[in-house]
């Protein structure tokens, strides 16, 4: 089977610690589903560990979320920006798939590819694949997103405005539109149309939407993408029987979940392991690897707790350096200390086989770098991530601090030939968590990366 890596060493790259689960999985196993996760607040570079994992891929697929998501993936030199679209579509032998756990604004997915056409897509028609059960995000969700965020006042969650939570939440009101519904009867899907208009108009009655113009879109709509849907239920299914390769995306990240980030800080949909199986309709029997993608520090978007924040000048370095602003909202994210008690609580929901560290480079210029290791609420040791922002804000962190390297790791490709403290700084992260790391990001680009044997 091409692609399929087995490393030799059975252990984590602590060899020595005795306390982690030290079987090595193979990157990919043939009919089994590979799925790669953020384990903090996102932005952790998932897009890099995807990209690599492509190489071995014959499938990518999309499972939850919409076009709020903002993956970057450099080819050739190329940066190529990825919200809505499988990152695997930069690579010309894979298939690309949006699954029905999915929201999508056909308009935004169409500019988003015109964006990328000009670094080159080849055949992406040929090879992208839209459920038939994935819900449509329209202009009105879009517009009501905003309204909604208005109406919260200080209470802002800081949504992308792109009309996800619209969308899921016309969703759950079994009002939403599907693909299904473009494809099928027109004028059935004008009245089901005309019927969520109305049901927005009553809670926003200004709410101003041309509903021939945008239905004479749709029309426009339904016949360009009418060869890319399909049942991606049963291609998938079909796609392991015959052995493929299938990687699967996550987009935002666990602590983002709407069930288990903390709420209602959350995007509107499952990004840890679970959504996988609710959003393609894969078996979580086949589920194979699920990879943990770590950045080295931490960074969160827009209000709310974040222990392990730096507010002065060190946490101004890493988002200086680690150019910490968002790519769908441009809005700059506050930075800090990795924090051990998220990793630990994100490996329990979704149990990673691997993690990948990125942008320890970032790190190369400090003197000393902490880790978070333990929180403390109201004086007691807590033995989990807390459910709530309010907990979140108030509890007092015990860190673990250890020398900086003060060396360039950009070159570095070989884990033995890390400065000594590097090593142990990810050897720590390997411990905290009780996961194997896998590879090592140490700058932007494709080839940046160590893989650890
Ligand atoms: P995502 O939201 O998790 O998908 O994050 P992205 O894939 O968009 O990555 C965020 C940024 O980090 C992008 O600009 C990447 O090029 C960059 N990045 C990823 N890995 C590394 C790394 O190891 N070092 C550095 N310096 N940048 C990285």
């Amino acid at each position: 089977m091409a692609g399929i890596y087995s490393l030799s060493s059975t252990r984590g790259i602590n060899g020595t610690n005795e306390n982690i689960p030290v079987k090595r999985p193979k990157i990919i196993e043939s009919g089994k589903i590979t799925v790669v996760l953020g384990t903090q607040w996102g932005d952790e570079g998932k897009g890099k560990v995807v990209d690599l994992l492509c190489d071995s891929a014959d499938v990518v697929c999309r499972c939850q979320g919409g076009n709020n998501a903002g993956h970057s993936v450099v080819v050739d030199g190329k940066e190529y920006f990825f919200h809505i679209l499988p990152s695997g579509i930069v690579n010309p032998h894979c298939m690309a798939v949006i699954g029905n756990g999915v929201v999508i604004h056909l308009p935004n997915l169409f500019e988003e590819v015109e964006k990328n056409l000009k670094h080159g897509l080849p055949n992406w028609e040929k090879r992208l694949l839209i459920s038939d059960r994935a819900h449509l995000v329209f202009d009105l969700h879009q517009t009501v997103d905003g309204l909604h965020e208005s109406k919260r006042g200080k209470n802002l969650i800081g949504t992308t405005k792109k009309g996800i939570g619209p969308a899921y939440a016309s969703k759950a009101t079994r009002n939403g539109l599907r693909i299904c519904d473009l494809m099928g009867n027109f004028d059935n899907f004008s009245e089901k149309f005309q019927n969520l208009v109305d049901h927005h108009k009553r809670m926003f009655p200004d709410l101003d939407v041309d509903v021939s113009a945008e239905l004479q879109k749709y029309k426009e709509l339904r016949e360009k993408i009418r060869p890319m849907v399909t049942d991606t239920v049963c291609y998938l299914h079909k796609a392991t029987k015959e052995g493929k390769n299938i990687l699967i995306e996550g987009a935002q990240s666990t602590i983002l979940d709407i069930d288990f980030g903390l709420y209602p800080y959350v995007t509107s949909s499952n990004c840890s392991v679970g959504g996988v199986c609710t959003g393609l309709g894969i078996p979580p029997c086949n589920v194979g690897n699920v990879f943990g993608v770590v950045k080295a520090y931490l960074t969160r978007v827009g209000k709310g707790g974040f222990p392990t924040e730096l507010k002065e000048d060190l946490g101004q370095l890493l988002a200086t350096r680690g150019g910490e602003i968002g790519v769908t909202t441009g809005r700059p994210r506050r930075c800090g200390w990795l924090d051990a008690v998220m990793l630990k609580f994100s490996h329990m929901v979704n149990g990673f086989t691997s993690l990948a560290i990125t942008k320890l480079d970032i790190l190369d210029v400090f003197d000393e770098i902490k880790i978070g290791v333990a929180y403390y609420l109201d004086g007691e040791k807590l033995e989990t991530f807390p459910a709530s922002d309010e907990n979140l804000k108030r509890v007092e962190v015990e860190y673990k601090t250890f020398p900086g390297w003060r060396t360039n790791t950009e070159e570095t490709r070989k884990f033995a030939d890390l400065p000594r403290e590097a090593q142990d700084y990810c050897k720590a992260i390997e411990d905290l968590v009780g996961v194997p790391v896998w590879w090592i990001g140490v700058g932007k680009a494709r080839d940046s990366i160590i893989q650890v044997h």
